[in-house]
């Protein structure tokens, strides 16, 4: 009996209604070869569902997310609807859905492929070989502590405060992530803190290092994230799998991405992650934006969208050898010299999104 994975289609705005169907053909090129069935629900979300509902995360949209095996997500947002506010924005659509389904860990590759390695600010003896997973959680420290706001004094002053608070659980939760996802790559994990300053960082260290116990198989280290942010541009490849703290995560995942080259690359995950044998829900998705500088010209890199359905069927469906095969046709057609426009160095011919699209299609199908 051939298994069927419902999946959630969300485009959004800009060139993630561009990118996005491109991701869904290479899906839709696995399940013919691999004998996968496949039903695919698209869905609005962000800027057009503001259009269409009034809302950027229509109840519709929710509900399908709920019912999906995983969700496959494009972009949100753009200058039409920037004068909205903050709770109206196109953009609240994927935070509203992220934090509806509680997804705590953030996954941001950061990999230089070789035949692009001049695309990266860095230096080719620097940056050769960087192949890193960065962990982020998602769902609390910093970005989400309380107490938090701006009061007044009598005096006229001001005074603003966040906190840093976090729990063992969603220590425990999201630092198990780590040592999962280091299984599956090369069985080292950086843990990333601040403490030799913070108490919390000082509870995450005490957390991460007790659980390490259960993973005797991955090389545990605990990094501070000054040490890291430098060791990221100094020795780039000393780095396998990164977890950390929201704050430190969202700068230092940024950090890797530059590593890279380009934004048309990278992909991502936001996981609840369920651990052997259980479903593991996520939203993968282009790291990039909207673009709308580049919008609607049919130009848009799809790589990240289809490095965003490698992950999908790694992470939530299980299927790893399927990934691979995804990650081995971009690869192939960047190695034939296939480029676009914004990773195509001076005076290389760029080819659009579909044709891109249709020679990793075609790749993919001679990997079977
Ligand atoms: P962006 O990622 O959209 O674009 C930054 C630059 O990179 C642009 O010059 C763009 O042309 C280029 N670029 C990005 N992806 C590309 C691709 N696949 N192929 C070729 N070039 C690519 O970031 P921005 O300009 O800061 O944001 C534009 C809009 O997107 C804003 O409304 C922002 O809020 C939104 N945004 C949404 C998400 C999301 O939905 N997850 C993430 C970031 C930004």
């Amino acid at each position: 009996m051939t298994t069927t994975y419902r999946i959630a289609v969300l485009p959004g705005d800009g060139i993630g209604a561009e990118v996005t169907p491109e991701a869904v053909r290479v899906l839709q090129t696995v399940g013919k070869a691999a004998g996968l069935g496949f039903e695919f629900e698209s869905a609005l979300i962000g800027g057009a569902a503001i259009d269409a509902t009034g809302g950027p995360l229509p109840p519709a949209t929710l509900a399908l997310c709920k019912r999906a095996d995983a969700i496959l997500f494009g972009a949100v947002g753009g200058p039409k609807w920037d004068h909205l506010p903050q709770e109206q924005r196109a953009e609240r659509g994927l935070l509203a859905l992220r934090k509806d389904l509680d997804l705590y860990a953030n996954l941001r590759p950061a990999r230089c492929f070789p035949m692009l390695v001049d695309a990266s600010p860095l230096k080719r003896s620097v940056v050769e070989g960087t192949d890193i997973m960065v962990i982020r959680e998602l769902t609390g420290g910093l970005y989400f502590g309380e107490p938090r706001g701006v009061s007044r004094e009598a005096d006229g002053s001001a005074r603003g405060v966040n906190t840093m608070v976090y729990t063992s659980r969603e220590i425990e939760r999201v630092a198990r992530v780590g040592f999962d996802v280091a299984r599956k790559r090369r069985r080292k994990l950086a843990s990333v803190d601040k403490a030799n300053v913070l108490v919390v960082s000082t509870l995450w260290r005490e957390i991460v290092t007790q659980l390490g116990k259960e993973y005797p198989d991955v090389a545990l280290e605990h990094v501070l994230v000054d040490n890291c942010a430098m060791a990221l541009v100094h020795k780039p490849t000393q780095f396998d799998t990164i977890v950390t703290e929201n704050t430190f995560g969202d700068i230092l995942s940024d950090e890797a991405a530059i590593l890279a080259g380009s934004m048309g690359m990278l992909p991502s995950a936001s996981l609840n992650h369920a651990g052997a044998g259980g479903k593991t829900v996520g939203i993968y998705e282009p790291v990039h934006g909207t673009a709308p500088d580049i919008a609607g010209k049919g130009i848009a890199n799809p790589i990240a969208a289809i490095l965003s359905a490698a992950m999908l069927l790694r992470y939530s469906l299980d299927r790893p050898t399927d990934a691979d095969r995804i990650e081995r046709a971009v690869f192939q057609v960047l190695e034939q010299g296939h480029r676009t426009g914004d990773i195509a160095a001076r005076g290389e011919k760029a080819i659009g999104t579909k044709a891109m699209g249709d020679l990793i299609v075609q790749a993919v199908e001679i990997q079977y």
